[in-house]
């Protein structure tokens, strides 16, 4: 007997709950394409992906340091802290949270 918990997957519930997962995700990729909140962004110096997957984090000031230069990093507006000073994710041109090469080069724009 499989034990995926107490749940079968094709009931009409777990479905609802798989096609959401499915969707979201989905639009959290439109987001990251679109990516309408680009100025604010690159002045956080944040790659697309954290900077979308990232929007519904807590609201909470925690402090941090820099992994390059480990300064004291006091006022990060939500619980998800990135790795790097914003001066450092400048100079090395990496995302400040997860270290990806900022600007992404997945894509290439043909507008
Ligand atoms: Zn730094
Ligand atoms: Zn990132």
């Amino acid at each position: 007997m499989p034990t995926v918990g107490d749940r079968n997957p094709l009931a009409e519930f777990s479905i609802e709950i798989a096609t959401c997962v499915a969707v979201s995700a989905l639009e959290r990729a439109h987001r990251m394409i679109e990516d309408r909140s680009k100025k604010e962004r690159l002045a956080r110096g944040v790659c697309p992906a954290c900077w979308y997957n990232s929007e519904l984090s807590g609201q909470a000031f925690t402090d941090w340091s820099c992994a390059a230069c480990h300064a004291r990093q006091p006022d990060w507006p939500n619980t998800a802290t990135p790795t790097l000073c914003t001066p450092c994710g400048k100079k090395l041109k990496l995302c400040v949270r997860c270290c990806a090469r900022v600007p992404l080069r997945v894509r290439k724009r043909t507008k």
